[in-house]
């Protein structure tokens, strides 16, 4: 007796070859039936005997393709229909509820980068090949589910040969929605900057434009790169000065894993990270013997390096590399997308030629970013390879929109216990960066399909995010404390709902006392927190203005340190990027409390710290002065024993005090002592006073757990110190491994609060 199982399958399971599979599988038991893509995920019907029909099960349990991710494989048994020894890929569905997971965009293939160099396939040098295993994906779907007729692709009706494989089950591009070639394809054109198309081979032109230190600009899955050759410091120089970006570092792309090998210190499992179907950027330290330009990252030893992804980029760098590959916008901005979007800034300016294609983006993204520390990675960003996977949620519940913090702005969308993160949107300060927030938070819950019952966003009344939530009313409003927004991402995404010691060294958070929050120990789980302790104030004269000039931030921690004589008689001494009549004007201000607010920011602390030790009186982006620090500390090439710190716990929130050290760094400072060994000295004690304050803590609650989060912890010396050091005491520790650290992670831990408390109201 035959017997007939309907399948509903949900996860990552359109646009990653699962149909074909189902088939190859289903074919090869000899069963008959059906598979098709529905906003569900995929339905699959087989019928034959009872023995085969469960090892199709078994198999496609066990085996499913490479890139899919199978969440939940629901099998109910139906009456037979007899469809004898005929098994079909029926056309998708569109109804039900949308679950079936986009695919984010994946780097192009093994099977695929063999044949765009093998002269004998049909597709040789074709710059946008693909198959079901790689290829763009959550930058060219329109909306679900996922089929051509719904992507960028269909303004290009398929060439008989490619039809042939897209419609053939046993074909490696059956139903590859991207798939294309030659003939039928997208094309490549090297544009002069009134939009002029450069005759010659596009590839070929453009490597030789490279080759003479020109930046050209190159449309890639996410955006346009500007890219020029690395080591070449004429070429670095101008694109920098061009873009108006003096010191920030630039990605640099590789030809291969060997070429990486050349210019920077890697191991096995960052060399398998590098080849991921994501391809992150990665930060590495650079080999001495680099022959990169020293301009690439003046501030670190590191370098962030990634492999080509694309077609374009494989076929562009064998011709010419290593290549610097930054982003095309405007600082902070989003990534040009178009063309059209290049003129006048950057075409013309940063770039007088634009390799450019005709398939369509129609979601930006960026490239995402990830870091090593004490061995483990974490994303610094998460965007393209990564988005729209969801990251999951250890809580449940009605949907929910939040809104994210400020800088370095994501947001994010959830569905049951499914976080859908956005890609990378930037700066909400800026203009452009708004609209596309705007533009962006729409697309996704149209994707998605849901409508948020809360809306979760940041307690600073003026971030843009939080306007945003206030203006739209999508639903009911959930403020969440930065902070707390931090340590849930972290408790969440490690699957913890807490109680845990929650220890966030940020840069700036909106306090609900009123001062600005950053440098946080919180009794925290996920639906509640107390502050339990916090880094002592330093007081910002002019408020936010300082934070651009962390040398005023260093005579604050003087004054604090020494009283204002002292301190104003130390600051002209050690201090000399702050001129006579700032340092008067500065000390007035700091003299007035409400002009010099009071904060407890960790990152603010590393700034000062940098200014005091002359590392850096002024920054041309954020994280700079502390990037500097690390350097430092990080060619000290020791750690130092920590410095003690004070540690008051007569209030309810014990304050943590380092004027002792910067006692101890200002007389090192004065007798002439190494700059790098008083950075790791900083390192060190920040580490130290982390453990003392989570082992008084313990001692107060009986907690053992201790999550890591906030923006200071992408300093991976720092991070790896006080990982250590905390389990040297015997703490668990939960670190950051699948969201940021920095605010970027913050929507995710909103999320987390909002569905947390919502739960427990009902
Ligand atoms: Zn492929
Ligand atoms: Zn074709
Ligand atoms: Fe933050």
């Amino acid at each position: 007796m035959n017997k007939r199982m309907h399948i509903e399958v949900r996860g990552c399971v359109q646009g990653v070859g699962f149909r074909p599979t189902v088939y190859r599988y289903a074919v090869e038991a000899g069963l008959s039936g059906f598979v098709l893509n529905a906003l569900s995920g995929v339905i699959i019907e087989v019928e034959g005997p009872p023995a085969r029909v469960r090892q199709f099960l078994v198999r496609l349990r066990q085996a499913p393709p490479p890139q899919a991710r199978i969440d939940a494989l629901e099998a109910r048994e139906v009456p037979v229909r007899g469809d004898a020894g005929l098994f079909v890929i029926s056309r998708s569905e569109r109804s039900g509820d949308v679950a079936a997971g986009m695919p984010p965009d994946l780097a192009t293939c093994g099977d695929c980068r063999r044949e765009l160099f093998d002269p004998a396939d049909r597709r040789y040098r074709y710059a946008f090949i693909n198959c079901t295993n790689c290829g763009p994906r959550f930058t060219i779907i329109r909306s679900l589910p996922y089929d051509r007729l719904r992507t960028s692709m269909v303004g290009f009706p398929m060439c008989r040969a490619c039809e042939a494989e897209y419609t053939d089950p046993r074909d490696r591009r059956f139903d590859a929605q991207p798939n294309a070639c030659a003939a039928c394809g997208p094309r490549l054109t090297l544009r002069d900057e009134r939009g002029g198309e450069v005759p010659g081979d596009p590839i070929a032109e453009t490597a030789r434009l490279l080759e003479r230190g020109h930046t050209v600009a190159v449309k890639g899955l996410g955006g346009f790169h500007l890219a020029c050759r690395a080591d070449d410091s004429q070429a670095v120089e101008r694109l920098r000065r061009d873009k108006a970006r003096p010191h920030k570092a630039l990605a640099v792309m590789f030809s291969s894993v060997e070429q990486v090998r050349n210019h920077c210190r890697t191991t096995p499992e960052i060399e398998a990270f590098l080849e991921r179907p994501a391809h992150p950027i990665v930060i590495l330290p650079r080999r001495p013997n680099s022959t990169l330009s020293p301009l690439i990252s003046p501030d670190t030893d590191d370098v962030g390096v990634f492999l080509p992804y694309t077609p374009v980029h494989l076929l562009l760098l064998r011709e010419i590399g290593p290549l610097v590959m930054t982003s095309a916008n405007r600082t902070e901005e989003p990534i040009i997308s178009d063309f059209a979007e290049l003129v006048p800034d950057i075409l013309g300016r940063a770039a007088h030629f634009a390799l450019d294609h005709d398939r369509p983006i129609v979601r930006r993204c960026d490239d995402s970013v990830v870091m090593f520390a004490a061995g483990a990675p974490f994303p610094i960003r998460r965007s393209r390879g990564y988005v729209p996977t969801p990251v999951k949620l250890p809580v449940t519940g009605a949907a929910v929109l939040a809104c994210g913090a400020e800088l370095k702005n994501t947001f994010c969308v959830t569905r049951d216990s499914d976080a859908f993160l956005s890609q990378h949107v930037g700066d909400l300060t800026e203009w452009a960066a708004c609209r596309f927030y705007e533009s962006a938070v729409r697309d996704l819950v149209a994707l998605l399909g849901v409508r948020p019952a809360v809306v979760a966003h940041d307690l600073h009344p003026d971030y843009l995010s939080t306007r945003f939530a206030r203006r739209v009313r999508l639903a009911p409003l959930l403020g969440v404390q930065h902070h707390h927004a931090h340590i849930a991402a972290c408790l969440a995404e490690n699957g913890r709902q807490g109680p845990a010691i929650g220890v966030a060294l940020d840069g700036t958070g909106y306090g609900p006392d009123g001062t600005v929050w950053g440098g946080e120990f919180l009794e925290a789980s996920l639906a509640s927190y107390r502050r339990a302790a916090r880094f002592e104030w330093l007081r910002l004269p002019g408020g936010d203005a300082a934070v651009k000039h962390p040398v005023r931030i260093a005579l604050s921690l003087l004054v604090a340190a020494f009283g204002s004589d002292e301190g104003a008689r130390l600051a002209a001494e050690l201090l000399p990027g702050l001129n006579e009549k700032d340092r008067a004007v500065l000390l007035q201000v700091l003299r007035v409390s409400h002009r010099s607010p009071n904060t407890s920011s960790a990152g603010r602390l590393f700034d000062a710290v940098s200014a005091l030790l002359g590392l850096c009186d002024t920054i041309t982006y954020e994280g700079q002065a502390a990037i500097r620090l690390q350097t430092a500390a990080e060619r000290a090439g020791v750690r130092p024993a920590p410095a003690p710190v004070e540690l008051a716990t007569g209030s309810e929130v014990a304050v943590v005090s380092f004027a002792p050290l910067v006692r101890r760094l200002v007389r090192a400072r004065r007798t002439g002592a190494d700059i790098r060994e008083m950075a790791a000295l900083f390192h060190a004690t920040v580490a130290g006073a982390v453990v003392r304050t989570c082992s008084m803590l313990r001692e107060q609650t009986g907690l053992e757990e201790v999550v890591l989060s906030g923006g200071v912890f992408q300093n991976s010396l720092l991070t790896g110190w006080t990982t250590e050091a905390l389990a040297t005491a015997g703490f668990r520790i939960w670190r950051h491994r699948q969201v940021p650290p920095n605010d970027a992670g913050v929507c995710y831990g909103q999320a987390a609060v909002a569905l947390a408390e919502h739960t427990l109201k009902h």
